[in-house]
C-alpha cells in the first residue's frame, strides 16, 4: 500500500513550506486539499502541479473511503488544510483514521502551526497547556465554554478570527478575571504581525482602540488559573477535605 502523507504548509510567509514539504508535495499521486484552489495557488508559487482532490468538512466521510482504497491499490497521497499542520482546527481527522484503521502508513511533515508559533513567543508559561481552538460563536455557548475552564491551571491556546476577537477577549476578561495575563498573537509571519501582552483588560482596551488591532488571524494565550486564585476551586477543595475527612 501506499503512504498517506500530512504535510504542514505555511500560515502565512510561503518561505515556511519546509524543503521536505516540498519533495513530498512533488512525488505523491494526489494532494488531497481542503480548498483546491488555494492549494493550486500554493503549488503554483512552487512552480508544482499535481493532481488535487477536495477533502473539507462536509464530504470527509465519503471520501475518507475511497482515499483508503487508492491507498491500498498502492497510491501514495498527500494531505494538506489552506494553511499549517492539518487536522488543528481543520479537517482530517476522519482520514487519518479511516488509514489508520486500514493499516496504512501515516507519516507527518511537521511545520507550521499558529497555536505553537504563538505559544512559542507568548512568554506564558509553556510546559503545559490544552488547545480549545475555536470558542462557540453564540454568546452564551461561549461563556458557558469559558466558565467551565475558568479554574484550568494550565495555559490555554484559542483560535480567533476577527468577527469575534472584541467580544471573545470582553468574555475572557470577565468570565476569568481582568487581570489574568494573556497574549494575542495576530498574523503571525505575515507583514502585519503583532504580539500584545498584556492583562485581559488590557488587551481587550487595546483591541477595542485601535481598530488595526481587530484585523486578520488571532492566537490567543492565556495563563492558566493560580493553583489557589480561583475561589470555587479553593471552596471545593476544602468541602472535599472535609468530605474525606467525615468519611473516614
Ligand atoms: N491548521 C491551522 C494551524 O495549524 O494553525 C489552523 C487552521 S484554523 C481554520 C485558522 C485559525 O488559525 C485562524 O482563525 C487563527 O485563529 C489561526 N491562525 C492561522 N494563521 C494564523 C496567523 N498567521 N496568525 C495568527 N493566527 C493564525
Amino acid at each position: 500500500p501506499g503512504t498517506l502523507h500530512v504535510v504542514a504548509t505555511p500560515i502565512g510567509n510561503l518561505g515556511d513550506l519546509s524543503a521536505r514539504a516540498l519533495e513530498t508535495l512533488k512525488t505523491v499521486h494526489a494532494i488531497c486539499a481542503e480548498d483546491t484552489r488555494h492549494t493550486r495557488q500554493l503549488l503554483a508559487h512552487f512552480g508544482l502541479e499535481r493532481p488535487l482532490l477536495a477533502l473539507h468538512q462536509h464530504n470527509e466521510d465519503a471520501q475518507a473511503a475511497q482515499l483508503v482504497e487508492r491507498l491500498r491499490a498502492g497510491e501514495s497521497l498527500a494531505l494538506v488544510s489552506d494553511a499549517g499542520t492539518p487536522l488543528v482546527s481543520d479537517p482530517g481527522f476522519r482520514l487519518v483514521r479511516a488509514a489508520r484503521e486500514a493499516g496504512i502508513r501515516v507519516s507527518p511533515v511537521p511545520g507550521a502551526c499558529a497555536a505553537i508559533g504563538a505559544l512559542s513567543v507568548a512568554g506564558i508559561p509553556s510546559d503545559r497547556f490544552v488547545f480549545e481552538g475555536f470558542l462557540p460563536a453564540k454568546a452564551s455557548a461561549r461563556r458557558e465554554r469559558l466558565t467551565r475552564l475558568a479554574a484550568e491551571t494550565r495555559t490555554l491556546i484559542f483560535y480567533e478570527s476577527a468577527h469575534r476577537i472584541e467580544e471573545s477577549l470582553a468574555d475572557l476578561a470577565s468570565v476569568f478575571g481582568a487581570s489574568r495575563r494573556a497574549v494575542v498573537a495576530r498574523e503571525l509571519t505575515k507583514l502585519f504581525e503583532t504580539v500584545l501582552d498584556d492583562t485581559l483588560d488590557g488587551l481587550h482596551a487595546r483591541v477595542m482602540a485601535d481598530p488595526n488591532q481587530r484585523k486578520g488571524e488571532f492566537v490567543l494565550i492565556v495563563e492558566g488559573a493560580g493553583e489557589d486564585a480561583d475561589a470555587a476551586v479553593v471552596e471545593g477543595k476544602r468541602l472535599y477535605a472535609k468530605l474525606t475527612e467525615y468519611l473516614k
